[in-house]
């Protein structure tokens, strides 16, 4: 597996954000098949704004496991942009 390091350059915003997207990547990887809006994806992260998660989804879309994309979200059941491990 190998990662992008264009989120590298987010990192300004503190060290309490600069993991949240291997978080978020670990949280999808933990639920296969699973598609989640940025929503309910900061639901597991109380500390991210929804801003936070927005970015590092956008982010991680086009990566090497993970797609953003138009889907019915698998927790709030909303059509809206949803990202999943590949
Ligand atoms: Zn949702």
């Amino acid at each position: 597996m190998r990662y992008c390091r264009v989120g590298e350059r987010k990192l300004a915003k503190g060290a309490a954000m600069k993991d949240l997207q291997a978080r978020i990547a670990t949280f999808l990887r933990g639920k296969p098949g699973g598609l989640y809006c940025d929503d309910c994806i900061r639901e597991e992260f109380p500390d991210a704004t929804i801003e936070d998660v927005g970015r590092e989804t956008e982010s991680m879309h086009g990566q090497i496991g993970f797609l953003k994309i138009p889907d019915i979200c698998t927790r709030c059941g909303q059509q809206k942009p949803v990202t999943r491990a590949m």
